[in-house]
């Protein structure tokens, strides 16, 4: 298994201390990883100052076939970086073969086709005897910094656009999942030109804080937690960088009396325990009209008590464990909280499961109220919660009285209900019958403390350039 860096076009060994990374199916060691010196994070940065003026004036179509290139290469390799990623996190292998690959290989091609389809919005003559002309043009050296959730699709949500705008970028993964970045660092060495990807490995306190406060960093880039997100922007603040944010969810999933009550059981057992419900849009949140609540609770227990948790590589396996003994800790934590309220009935699940590797039971938990912290905060683990409503206007209040605001589903039959709640939503995204579709086309990306700034699309495409007006006098 291999740990080098990428800097400067060269794969080396990192030069600060060594980390330990985690198989979390069992809990055993699976590598000890050396992580940048803060010399190498200034190495880092300073190679890809250097790539930029010339990467910048390459042409859209050869930033493309770049991207492509990559892609194929991912592609080609689908089994091992599938293999690598299950091991470090602990998805069912075949869910990250058949789901996350393809995801991952999609999303590059998009923006390589986006790169050449950029457009500045009006070019002519404003004042007489002058041409004005928009400029989409890159911004410089961008800091990509990305959670471990999904570790190498966040790598390619956020290499792709800024390639393709012409940025250089420094990479950290999260040190907790850095195999398929270092596997990655290997096909990028022989894509792109020295300098114009480098990849870091190490924690954020110092790696990560060298990296964002560096001068010649023009933009940072996050997919983390809010409170990752606020220190970075406090961090940054002085030199006034330009930021994109994408942080936590906690998504409201509107059930009104009306819906298709075995698409909703359906869709909340998919929806709401895909990736251990380690996903910042997963359908955790759920508010049940009074109406369907008693049958719905009774439906979505059972769905969810046959998921099947176990090993990664089970062809048959639903469920894998969270991603490191602290995330299970911090799930434990809140589900224990929620269990002592008293006022909460836990319908299936409810604690870890035994054994080794950190899994976690999942688990349905009903009569959940507005203020309860198991409704107002992320869990970001397979734990959802049921609150019974009134009527519309209760839904839409309780949906938006949260900090976050990244995604959210309404699942009714009524078309115009389905319209009205959706347009008053305050979500970067909200899905009416269906939940957690994302499609490299369409925007994704929050509002509120989940962030600002979109990934995938074109709006993304253009997050990570600067509108520059050109004047020319006649
Ligand atoms: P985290 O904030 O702990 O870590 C994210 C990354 O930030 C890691 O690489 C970490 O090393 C780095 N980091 C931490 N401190 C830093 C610092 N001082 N300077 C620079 N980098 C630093 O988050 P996590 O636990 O890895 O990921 C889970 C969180 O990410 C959840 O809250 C989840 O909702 C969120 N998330 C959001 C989206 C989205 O699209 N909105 C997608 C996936 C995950």
């Amino acid at each position: 298994m291999h740990s080098q860096l990428l800097i400067d076009g060269q794969l080396v060994n990192g030069a600060g201390e060594t980390l330990a990374i985690y198989n979390p199916a069992s809990g055993e060691v699976v590598l000890e990883a050396a992580q940048a010196s803060l010399q190498q994070v200034d190495d880092a940065v300073q190679a890809a100052d250097r790539a930029f003026d010339a990467w910048r004036q390459t042409t859209p179509k050869t930033r493309s076939e770049c991207l492509l290139a990559l892609a194929a290469a991912i592609e080609q390799q689908a089994e091992e970086f599938a293999r690598l990623e299950s091991l470090n996190c602990g998805k069912p292998l075949h869910c990250v073969l058949n789901d996350e690959i393809p995801a991952v290989v999609d999303v590059l091609r998009f923006f390589a086709g986006a790169s050449r389809c950029l457009s500045g919005l009006a070019a002519g003559e404003y004042l007489e005897g002058h041409t004005s002309m928009i400029r989409r043009d890159p911004i410089g050296v961008v800091a990509s910094i990305a959670p471990w959730n999904y570790p190498l699709m966040m790598v390619a949500w956020k290499l792709a656009p800024a390639l393709a705008a012409g940025n250089c970028v420094v990479l950290k993964p999260s040190e907790i999942t850095p195999l398929t970045a270092f596997k990655l660092a290997q096909l990028a060495k022989e894509i792109f030109p020295a300098g114009v990807i480098n990849i870091l490995f190490g924690l954020g306190a110092t790696v990560g804080d060298r990296l964002t406060g560096h001068d010649k960093v023009r933009m940072v880039s996050l997919t983390g937690s809010i409170a990752t997100g606020e220190h970075i922007l406090r961090h940054t603040a002085p030199a006034i960088k330009r930021t994109h944010m994408e942080l936590g969810g906690k998504a409201p999933v509107l059930v009104f009396d009306d819906a298709d009550l075995q698409a909703v059981v359906e869709g909340i057992r998919t929806f709401g325990f895909y990736n251990a419900g380690q996903d910042c849009t997963a359908a955790c949140r759920i508010y049940a009209q009074q109406g369907i609540y008693p049958q719905l609770v009774e439906q979505l227990a059972q769905a969810v008590a046959s998921l099947k948790a176990g090993d990664p590589q089970d062809e048959s396996t639903e469920l894998g464990p969270l991603c490191s003994r602290a995330h299970l800790e911090r799930v434990t934590r809140a589900v224990n909280e929620a269990k002592a309220l008293g006022h909460i009935q836990v319908l299936t699940g409810g604690e870890p499961l035994p054994g080794p590797g950190y899994y976690f039971a999942p688990t349905v938990l009903a009569g959940a109220r507005q203020q309860d912290n198991i409704v107002r905060r992320e869990v970001f683990g397979p734990v959802v919660s049921i609150t019974p409503f009134s009527d519309e206007e209760q839904a839409v209040a309780w949906a938006n009285d949260s900090s976050y605001g990244l995604a959210s589903s309404v699942w009714t039959r009524d078309t115009g209900r389905a319209h009205r709640v959706s347009a008053r939503l305050q979500y970067g995204c909200t899905w009416v019958n269906t939940h957690f579709m994302l499609v490299s086309e369409m925007p994704h990306g929050g509002q509120k403390q989940s962030g600002y700034g979109k990934d995938l699309s074109l709006y993304g495409l253009e997050d990570y350039t600067v509108v520059r007006h050109v004047m020319i006098k006649h």
